[in-house]
């Protein structure tokens, strides 16, 4: 997916006091809709990042989407775009998207499957979805690489978990360890993430890493997560030193979520349209190398646009006149007075 919002985005992370432990605290992160370009223009909701919150783990990007009649919305069709320093995350629900990119990785990108493409120093790829899907949901993530990582050949890897079965639900482990399964994805920072099936009328208690800080993302029915209500497309935080979250279903139907996760990302990043840096010119760099079609983000073979007179090439939106600044995420614990609506 290619980012068409371009606030210039900075993190910067300052020390905390010492959190204390149990009944963890939950801070709602409400998403904002954003269009994503493409023949009609399908929307999205994004919850992160935004000035509220901006990583969760190396998480940097939570855009939620769907269920969607294609025949209205166009469905998805994003043509070749570059990526520097992230890892890209595809989870559908419903669906299916065809990627392509330039390290020569072509895959069809099915419910029930993570596909990871790790860009490191620079890919390009596209995303459509297929001839054949009527209805598109999913969510599509973003990981930063840490320094001495992000430098990195291009990767790409699919995984499809076998579903873990658990009292009141099951889970689909795609990256990290949860529940006793592990996946082979790789992880350049401690990470989890996972799906997450709660039955009508259940409560789980999950086992998490208390090193790390949690998102739930709610994709269907209705949820509390530590007692606190979590609406549809709504990403609720809970912060380090959590050992067990507490999701009680309180509707008539399973719910379904996401649940992201990680150790605190230590690094100051530059977060400019779809690349990651550490700095202005960094990102200022790649910008102007994309724009000059060098090699460092390849050709993308194979991509076919749903509109025969679309752009075959992304170009970049102009950088903002003002240097780009940092914009500070605030530490890891759940502020739950930041809570809207
Ligand atoms: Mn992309």
């Amino acid at each position: 997916m290619s980012d068409l919002s371009v606030d210039p985005i900075e993190h910067e992370l300052t020390p905390q006091p010492p959190h204390s432990t149990g009944g963890a605290k939950v801070e709602i992160i409400t998403s904002r809709d954003v269009p994503l370009g493409g023949l009609r223009s399908m929307r999205v909701k994004r919850t992160i990042p935004q000035r509220q919150r901006s990583l969760i783990g190396a998480w940097c990007f939570v855009d939620h989407y769907g269920p969607d009649d294609v025949a209205e919305t166009g469905g998805m069709d994003v043509a070749p775009h570059p990526h520097t320093g992230l890892q890209t995350v595809s989870w559908l629900f419903q669906g299916r998207i065809m990627h392509h990119d330039s390290a020569d990785h072509h895959a069809v990108v099915r419910p029930g499957e993570a596909n990871f493409m790790t860009a490191g120093k620079g890919i390009s790829h596209s995303e459509t979805s297929t001839q054949d899907t009527k209805v598109l949901h999913g969510v599509q993530l973003w990981v930063a690489l840490p320094e001495e990582d992000r430098h990195m050949l291009p990767r790409f890897e699919n995984y499809a978990p076998e579903p873990v079965k658990f009292d009141g639900g099951e889970a689909l482990v795609f990256i990290g360890s949860l529940l006793g399964e592990s996946s082979p994805i790789s992880m350049f920072t401690p990470l989890v993430g996972a799906q997450i099936i709660v039955d009508a009328g259940a409560e789980v208690a999950l086992d998490v890493d208390p090193t790390f800080e949690h998102g739930v993302l709610l994709d269907t029915g209705t949820i509390e997560l530590e007692g606190v209500a979590v609406s549809r497309s709504q990403l609720a935080y809970t912060g380090v030193g959590e050992e067990t979250l507490t999701i009680k279903n309180t509707g008539e139907d399973a719910a379904r979520m996401l649940l992201i996760g990680g150790e605190p990302f230590k690094e100051s990043i530059v977060m400019w349209w779809n690349f990651i840096g550490r700095s202005h010119e960094e990102v200022a760099k790649a910008r102007e190398e994309w724009q000059a079609r060098s090699e460092r983000f390849g050709y993308v073979e194979g991509y076919i646009g749903h509109d025969p007179k679309g752009m075959d090439w992304i170009p970049a939106p102009n950088m903002p006149n003002v240097r780009i600044t940092a914009r500070k995420n605030p530490g890891p614990i759940a502020r739950p007075d930041m809570r809207i609506g």
